[in-house]
């Protein structure tokens, strides 16, 4: 099977292995430089403002740039630095709740109240 191109004059399918059509060869003309009032590309970046490096302090808004600051080749410092918040959490595990504990003190600050020892109730705002 020949391959083909969509034209976009006619719609149609034209096969590349013979010469373009002629009435169809404003196929290849310029496009249209804006086709809205907002003329460019959208660009998404890495960060929607730039982020600080705390390795060397600079700012950026490339994050291959902002990570290669924190290899020891990267940054004054000559430390490898960790990038917090992309820990591996596959081996994350919970901390363990207490109840007892937490009862126990629950009951502790109960008796602390039944007690008189519970803290003024402020009437207004500390200065
Ligand atoms: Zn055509």
């Amino acid at each position: 099977m020949a391959r083909q191109r969509k034209c976009r004059v006619c719609g149609g399918w034209h096969d590349l292995s013979e010469p373009w059509p002629y009435e169809c060869a404003a196929h290849y003309a310029p496009r249209p430089q804006a086709t809205s009032s907002l003329p460019c590309p959208k660009v998404i970046g890495s960060f929607s403002e730039p982020v600080k490096s705390m390795a060397d302090g600079k700012y950026y808004s490339n994050a291959n740039d902002l990570r290669r600051t924190y290899k020891a080749s990267g940054n004054p410092q000559g430390v490898e630095y960790n990038e917090v918040g992309n820990e591996d959490i596959t081996t994350f595990t919970p901390p363990k709740k207490d109840r007892q504990a937490n009862r126990a003190a629950i009951e502790r600050a109960i008796a602390d109240v039944d007690a008189g020892r519970a803290p003024p109730v402020l009437d207004r705002l500390p200065t």
